[in-house]
């Protein structure tokens, strides 16, 4: 079967009762037992239930997994597949990564004895002299937030097949219409499915895709102990966003890549970091491990932040706002809004700087958003 129809069809026919089209949502906490041995797969809400089952069975198809486990946020996702690791293990990552996942691995997780080196991982050579004997995982985030910078994953996975290491990718800022690292070799995916999977900016939710039977038996483990399963109306309602994720992503990227070549030639606008322009550093590793470019872009203001926050209040149909993956357009500020939780010093040192803009480019027709932007510009 073809993406599309998986994202239509898997997961989805699960009532036998009344056959009805889609999967109803099961709010019920507990199930009843036939005798003292038997229930039918479900016993309890936080162990296991049937609407989030489905999702679970759609997200371990769509990323070629063999199971998945949906949590109630992106970052559960990540605390749920980072206990793969123990106290005294050593993680690398990129110095770019999400700031979220940032604040976890440098705050909370190395508070609790895990340790972690974040390097520039468009330099594999980098990544090789940063492993250790403690070295235990390697976490690729691909293209990185906000400044889209592309890592080869395959050559991540070449580290840690040399070094016997869980190589774990966030794939939210593609989706699975657009990239696959399960099958570039990564042991581990996981996704914030409030962005692109849900699609509508109404849930927040999380998912981690396992490869092989023991993580995949080590992470239903942990959402259960720890109890961070998604709600049965958030499964449903991520699962009905995914069935039109295919169309959503098509028309996001072609949104993102008119505004992108508008934005480049644009005298206001001093740089655009967007992996679909053939002068982005990425751009051929881009064609080579995505299906597409995306729909995250970030570009810099020319002058100073006054005429960034001048730009930035002038939208009418942008709005910002944190997040992205929605099909309204949004606009932020790395520098105050998603990468204020990241010391200054550190934004510097990946390349943020106070006239920074990153944009989701949502669905709507083009020529609005492309007249938008140029008010907002020129204003
Ligand atoms: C949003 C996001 C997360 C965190 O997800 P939440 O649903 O907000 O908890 C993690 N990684 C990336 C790349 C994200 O964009």
């Amino acid at each position: 079967m073809h993406f599309e129809t998986r994202c239509v069809h898997t997961g989805v026919d699960k009532d036998k009762t009344f056959n009805s089209c889609i999967t109803p949502i099961y709010p019920s906490s507990t199930f009843y037992w036939d005798d003292l041995k038997t229930h039918r797969g479900f016993d309890y809400t936080r162990s296991g239930n049937p609407t989030r089952r489905a999702l679970e069975e759609n997200l371990a198809a769509l990323e070629g997994g063999l199971d998945c486990r949906a949590t109630s946020t992106g970052m559960s996702a990540i605390v749920t597949a980072m206990h793969l690791f123990k106290p005294g293990d050593h993680i690398i990552t990129g110095h770019d990564i999400y700031g979220g996942t940032y604040r976890l691995f440098d705050d909370l997780l190395t508070e609790q004895g895990i340790r972690f080196s974040f390097v520039d991982m468009g330099n594999p050579e980098e990544v090789r002299a940063a492993v250790t004997p403690e070295t235990k995982g390697i976490w690729i985030e691909t293209p990185s937030n906000p400044l889209l910078n592309l890592i080869d994953v395959e050559a991540m996975v070449a580290v840690a097949k040399e070094h016997n290491l869980i190589s774990i990718a966030d794939n939210t800022f593609l989706s699975p219409y657009l990239q696959n690292p399960i099958s570039m070799g990564v042991d581990v995916v996981v996704h914030s499915t409030t962005k692109y999977l849900n699609g509508h900016s109404d849930v927040v939710g999380g998912a981690v895709i396992t490869t092989t039977k023991e993580h995949a038996d080590r992470m239903y483990y942990v959402v259960n102990a720890m109890g961070l399963g998604c709600s049965p109306f958030d499964a449903w309602l991520v699962l009905r966003g995914i069935k039109t994720l295919g169309p959503r992503m098509e028309a996001h990227q072609r949104n993102a890549m008119a505004l992108a070549e508008m934005m480049d030639a644009h005298p206001a606008v001093d740089r655009v970091y967007y992996p679909g322009l053939t002068t982005h550093p990425g751009h051929e590793l881009a064609k080579r491990q995505q299906r597409g470019f995306g729909a995250m872009l970030s570009f810099d203001v020319k002058g100073d932040a006054s005429d960034a926050e001048r730009v930035m209040t002038s939208f009418k149909v942008f709005q910002l706002a944190e997040s992205l993956g929605g099909v309204e357009s949004l606009i932020e500020y790395p520098e105050t809004m998603s990468h204020a939780s990241i010391s200054m010093e550190a934004r510097r040192k990946a390349g943020i700087s106070d006239r920074t803009i990153r944009v989701s480019v949502g669905i709507e027709h083009v020529d609005d958003l492309i007249a938008d932007m140029k008010q907002a510009l020129e204003g």
